[in-house]
């Protein structure tokens, strides 16, 4: 039996999603944009889905939503779109942090080249910034402010709200990748002072390739996508109405369980935690108590994240280093390193992330395995070696 422990990866489907979305493969099929009837019915639905969509986000209404590719296209379209408008107005410094996913990071980077000014931020030891950071960073020249949600390797939460606060009282845009926080803790745009949000079907057990980007009144848009009128000519495209009706249902599902799977995944996570504590050298990324319910990250000494990832699926579980994105490069990730890990420490990374099917007994296999699979890794490892010899200094006690 395989444990899936990679749920900030993708997740697998709710039964409930894949219902959701049958009848618009075969029964009501038609293109939204067609005047009859078969396309007026299609038209319906996703009217419905985008209101019901509204009402799960807190939003004051269903035009503030914009149904999009996934969580990297609502990332580009929300920091392209407020770019654009700040070039207009002179407004050309964008405030980051060092630890956003890449589809915000390669934006920016790009932003960086055609005359943006970036400041990232650093982050804390802890996995998190402050509004205070947020505060002295902006300028009369800041047009965005985009700070993620969740933390997609180390799960901690940031202090959304009351980012979104300094941003409302200086006047300046503020866009949260909320990507790993939708359907895994309450999210309400309206209350957490949220201008821009971005968020993805496939990480709260929807299909992949469907998304949203949330843009509050006032907020304009620019296409990253040209074409016909749909999405209120913001993004052409035959609109991914299957899609679109899976991740409906799945966000509701997610939402109605939050008061059910929050408890629950956060005793199964702390109890993970101590299992893993007890394995020495070794030591939990981000803060304790601001984190995501079903989030587990760590750095062991003395081994490396690729071999431990390939062992672990050979004992049954399926982990993750961190990020999907990174796997595949060898460089240490971006997220390890802006908390202040060390290069060789930040190379011994695993990520649990757990999700509803889970249970105590899976927690317990996963700490069993894991300790196994590191002490075999380190008896054949050279760094070991060095490091218990005294040749080189522990980095974590
Ligand atoms: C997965 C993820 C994305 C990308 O979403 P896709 O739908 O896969 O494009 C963006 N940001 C975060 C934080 C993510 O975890």
């Amino acid at each position: 039996m395989t444990i899936y422990a990679d749920n900030a990866a993708t997740t697998r489907m709710s039964q409930t999603a894949i219902r959701a979305m049958l009848p618009y493969m075969d029964q009501i099929y038609g293109n939204p944009s067609s005047l009859h009837s078969v396309g007026q019915a299609a038209m319906e639905a996703l009217t419905e889905a985008r209101t019901r969509v509204a009402a799960a986000l807190g939003a004051a209404s269903p035009r503030e939503i914009t149904f999009t590719s996934g969580g990297s296209e609502a990332d580009n379209q929300a920091i392209r779109s407020v770019a654009v408008w700040g070039k207009r107005k002179g407004k050309t410094h964008i405030i980051s942090t060092a630890f956003e996913h890449h589809a915000v990071l390669h934006t920016l980077k790009k932003l960086e080249k055609e005359g943006f000014t970036v400041t990232y931020l650093d982050v804390h030891e802890n996995g998190l910034v402050t509004p205070e950071q947020v505060e002295a960073a902006i300028t009369p020249e800041t047009c965005l402010v985009t700070v993620m949600y969740a933390n997609n390797e180390i799960g901690t939460i940031q202090p959304i709200r009351q980012i979104g606060a300094v941003c409302r009282k200086a006047g300046v845009l503020f866009h949260t990748d909320a990507v790993q926080a939708v359907g895994h803790i309450p999210v309400n745009v309206q209350e957490d002072n949220i201008d821009l949000l971005s968020l993805s079907a496939h990480k709260f057990h929807g299909p992949k390739g469907v998304g949203v980007l949330y843009a509050k009144k006032g907020v304009i848009l620019s296409n990253l996508i040209e074409g016909g009128a749909q999405e209120r000519g913001k993004r052409a495209g035959t609109e991914n109405l299957p899609g679109i009706m899976g991740m409906t249902a799945a966000l509701e599902e997610a939402i109605r369980e939050l008061p059910e799977t929050m408890p629950r995944l956060t005793q199964l996570r702390d109890r993970l935690i101590a299992g893993l504590c007890e394995i020495p050298h070794g030591a939990v990324n981000g803060d304790l108590e601001h984190r995501l319910p079903g989030n587990v990250s760590f750095c062991f000494e003395g081994i490396e994240g690729e071999s431990l990832l390939l062992l672990l699926d050979d004992g049954g579980v399926c982990a993750s280093s961190g990020s999907a994105c990174t796997s595949g490069s060898l460089d240490p990730s971006h997220v390890l390193l802006a908390i202040g890990r060390p290069h060789e420490v930040a190379h011994g990374s695993l990520r649990l992330s757990l999700d509803r099917d889970t249970t105590a007994e899976d927690v317990e296999t996963i700490i069993r395995v894991t300790r196994q699979v590191v002490e075999q890794l380190r008896a054949m490892s050279p760094v070991w070696r060095d490091l218990t010899d005294g040749k080189r200094a522990f980095v974590i006690e």
